[in-house]
Order: C-alpha cells, then structure tokens, then sequence
C-alpha cells in the first residue's frame, strides 16, 4: 500500500461487527495554510478509500465491509504553539519532572510519530511514571493576558509529543479557563497569579496534582 506507515491499528468499535481503523497517514503540509488542508483532506479521503479496498480484496472476514464513517475533518497531530515563559522538553517528560507551579500531571510516554518517515519514537518517563506541567507553559511571554491550553501550550516538538494527548489537553484546558477566571475576578495579569490558589481551586474540582 502507498501509504508511509509502518503500523497498523484497529480498534473494535460499540457494535460487534464493527472496526475503527487508524491507517491513515497525510505528512509534509502546513496545518496553517488552506490550500495544504484542502490538499491534506483529499489525500486522507483517497488513502481510506485505497485502505476499504485493500481489506474487501485481501482480509479475509471483510469481504462484504463498508465503509459507516469517515472522520469530519483531518486530524491535526502538531502545528501552531504559543513561546510560553517556560517550554516544557523531553529530558522533564522522561526524568519525571516535578514543578512547583504543576497545574497537571501525565503519564503517557513521548509517542512522536515521525514527520516524514514512517514509524513512532518511543521514550518511557522514568521516576513515579508521571511528569508535571507548570502553568508557565500556558502563559504566552511575549503577548500579555494570552493563555493557552491543549496543543497549543509551550514545549518543544518532542515534549509536545505527549503533552498533545486528549487527557492532558482536557487538563490544561481546564487549568487554563480556571486561571482565566481567577485573573478576571481579581483583576489580576496572569503572570501575577497566586499559584497556590489556581492550584487549590483545581484539586477542589478534582485535579491529581
Ligand atoms: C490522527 C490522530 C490520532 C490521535 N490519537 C490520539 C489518541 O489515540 N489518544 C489521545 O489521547 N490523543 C490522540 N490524538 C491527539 C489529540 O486528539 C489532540 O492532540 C487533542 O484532541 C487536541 O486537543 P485541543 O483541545 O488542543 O484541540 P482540538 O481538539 O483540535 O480543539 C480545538 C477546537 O477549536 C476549534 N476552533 C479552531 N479554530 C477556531 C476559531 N477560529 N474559532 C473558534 N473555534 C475554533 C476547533 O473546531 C476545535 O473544536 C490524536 C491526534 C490525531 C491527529
């Protein structure tokens, strides 16, 4: 198959006669311009039509499949991210790293799945098994009042390759609208926020940290 993957994965869906299929791969385009979208939509759609083909004509079991659904949109694994005062990397993710300012906490491996070959790099995180991630990588340092949240948030490419997961973008996401708040209420820059009381106000709602 034309296609630069060297994995293949299957999900099995609610239904029992039903797969989710992650074969997919679409690279080299930029996420921020919209004739790379629209190029990247149409690879994708023809790489899951090659793929229904592929299974009909050669897996055994999948010789009467059809296609149910296809995702909206393409998915976007890493574009755009703010320079936060401080961008969290790979030796923080792996050593386990402990923040006084930790707003969340991960324990889902660096999984960087490479940009223009064809596999994933693997890199297991060492000490409890979780990193955390300080609130300074939410705070842009060069535009004032702007915090981020998800993918968006400062690390570098190979930190972002775990920080992106939807478990941790939901926690920044949360830490991050919970600091936005704060600040509103207490007419505070972000910058000047008391850590401690982001940090209370997000165990009260249940965070780990
Ligand atoms: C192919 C693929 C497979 C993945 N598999 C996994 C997996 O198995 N497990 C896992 O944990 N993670 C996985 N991820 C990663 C994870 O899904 C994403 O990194 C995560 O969902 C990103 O969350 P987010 O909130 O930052 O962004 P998004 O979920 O993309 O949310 C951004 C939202 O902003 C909206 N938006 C954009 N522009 C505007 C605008 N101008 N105005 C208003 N709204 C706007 C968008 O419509 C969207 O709803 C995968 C990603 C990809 C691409």
């Amino acid at each position: 198959m034309p296609i630069n993957r060297d994995q293949v994965l299957f999900f099995t869906g609610p239904a029992e006669d039903e797969v989710l299929i992650n074969c997919t791969r679409v690279q080299g385009l930029d996420a921020t311009d919209a004739e790379d979208l629209t190029s990247a939509e149409q690879e994708g759609r023809k790489q899951v039509l090659m793929i229904a083909e592929f299974l009909q004509r050669d897996v055994p079991g999948f010789e009467r499949a059809s296609i149910s659904a296809v995702a909206p949109q393409i998915g976007i694994r890493e574009s755009r991210r703010i320079i936060g005062h401080y961008a969290l990397t790979q030796a923080d993710v792996v050593a386990g790293r402990k923040f006084d300012d930790v707003i969340a906490r991960s324990g889902y491996p660096i999984d960087i799945h490479d940009p223009s070959g064809q596999g994933v790099v693997a890199a297991f995180i060492e000490g409890d098994g979780a990193y955390d991630i300080p609130y300074r990588c939410l705070i842009s340092s060069n535009i004032r009042n702007l915090l981020a949240a998800g993918r968006c948030i400062s690390t570098t490419h190979e930190a972002h390759a775990t920080t992106r997961l939807t478990p941790s973008c939901m926690a920044t996401g949360e830490a991050a609208g919970t600091a936005a708040a704060l600040t509103v209420k207490m007419k505070l820059d972000p910058v000047k926020l008391p850590i401690e009381l982001l940090q209370a106000k997000l165990r009260h709602n249940g965070a780990a940290i």
